[in-house]
């Protein structure tokens, strides 16, 4: 019983917490919605949580994935989409009131480190770790360990500027950040679907582009690929990891596997790329595995 652990992902909308098997098998899941605006109602969330998968079992190790990241200077949640966490000692709470030690990551840290621990890259050395999703967030595991970075945003390619821009993608959408044309403005879900209305004047989800099937459409996912095999090329140029994982609501798009690795040969440094780009093995599960697996195996 000793080796089971708890994950949380503490996500926008719902947190979710599992018991995680020593084996890696998850023993039991519980969800509930994410109160908005309200710091001490998420801190009575996450123990609440805690409390109930425990219920019969006895204190467990926890771990927790989150938007943002625990700032090494101060201790303080930054970066986070959910602002009501910025600024609050997040882990320092939840130790106080759990009374214990309590890990923490970010939430594509933690996607990437399920990947990497029993996940589509449990065999390579260095994993990129990508979320797709509402945003656009990275993570990077070598040796079954995150790599979390001295300001704690290794693997943070989202807000980096769109490489090799064209002129019509110059100066580029408005980012939340405070800059223009970062890479999240282009691929996350929201991301694709401006760029689809913007050139079409047709509103549509990423999830109903991805399905339609219309030339309109198709053309969206050409230019979405190929920005993304620009923006993964700078990431095999600095980490040249072992395999690229995606995950998130656009890494149900086949067609990315094939057509970005016929892309990226452009803008990488090498006479070839090798690179596997992977789709993820634990599908939505692997925010609250990997923050289970935040307490590895001694
Ligand atoms: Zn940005």
């Amino acid at each position: 019983m000793r080796a089971d652990r708890i994950g949380i992902d503490l996500g926008g909308t719902k947190i979710e917490g599992i018991v995680l098997g020593s084996n890696g098998e998850i023993v039991e899941r519980l969800r509930r919605p994410t109160p908005q605006d309200d710091y001490h109602g998420i801190l009575d969330t996450v123990v609440g949580l805690v409390t109930d998968l425990e219920k019969d079992r006895g204190a467990l190790r926890v771990g927790i994935g989150t938007p943002g990241a625990v700032s090494p200077a101060t201790g303080r949640i930054k970066n986070a989409n959910s602002t009501a966490l910025n600024g609050q000692p997040l882990r320092e709470d939840l130790e106080t009131r759990l009374g214990r030690s309590v890990r923490l990551a970010n939430d594509a840290n933690c996607f990437a480190l399920s990947e990497a621990v029993d996940g589509a890259g449990s065999g390579a050395r260095v994993v990129f770790g990508v979320i797709l999703g509402t945003g656009v967030g990275g993570g990077v595991v070598v040796e079954k360990r995150l790599l979390t970075g001295i300001n704690a945003i290794a693997g943070e390619w989202g807000h980096n500027p769109l490489p090799d821009p064209a002129d019509d993608e110059r100066p580029g959408p408005e980012c939340y950040c405070g800059r223009r044309g970062c890479i999240e403005c282009w691929l996350s879900g929201p991301g694709m679907a401006n760029d689809h209305e913007r050139t079409t004047g047709v509103a549509a989800t990423a999830e109903e582009i991805a399905s339609l099937a219309t030339p309109g459409a198709n053309r969206t996912l050409a230019r979405y690929a190929n920005r993304l095999a620009r923006s993964l090329a700078v990431v095999i140029n600095v980490l040249d990891p072992d395999c690229i994982v995606l995950g998130g609501g656009l890494s149900n798009v086949p067609m990315l596997y094939e057509r970005v690795p016929e892309l990226w040969d452009a803008w990488v440094f090498s006479d070839r790329v090798d690179t596997p780009l992977l789709p993820p093995v634990h599908g939505d599960s692997g925010g609250t595995r990997g923050a289970a697996w935040l307490w590895p195996d001694e």
